[in-house]
């Protein structure tokens, strides 16, 4: 099921993370409170979805922008 792919990250702030698709292994830039989703360059899955707050993630932190 789509839905169990995310999960909130802990103890982030208001910043730009640099994630990590899980499917092609893409790797590109969002920030932390989003309003719509955020789709993968590559493979058009689905990395990040709003809340209302912080993000939720589909995909891997690899760091800071
Ligand atoms: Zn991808």
């Amino acid at each position: 099921m789509e839905q169990s792919r995310f999960s909130k990250p802990k103890s982030i702030g208001n910043k730009f993370i640099r994630i990590k698709c899980k499917d092609c292994g893409n790797e590109q830039v969002t920030y932390t409170k989003i309003s719509s989703v955020v789709v993968c360059n590559i493979c058009n899955a689905t990395l990040a979805r709003p809340t209302g707050g912080t993000l939720e993630l589909a995909a891997d932190i690899i760091g800071d922008q």
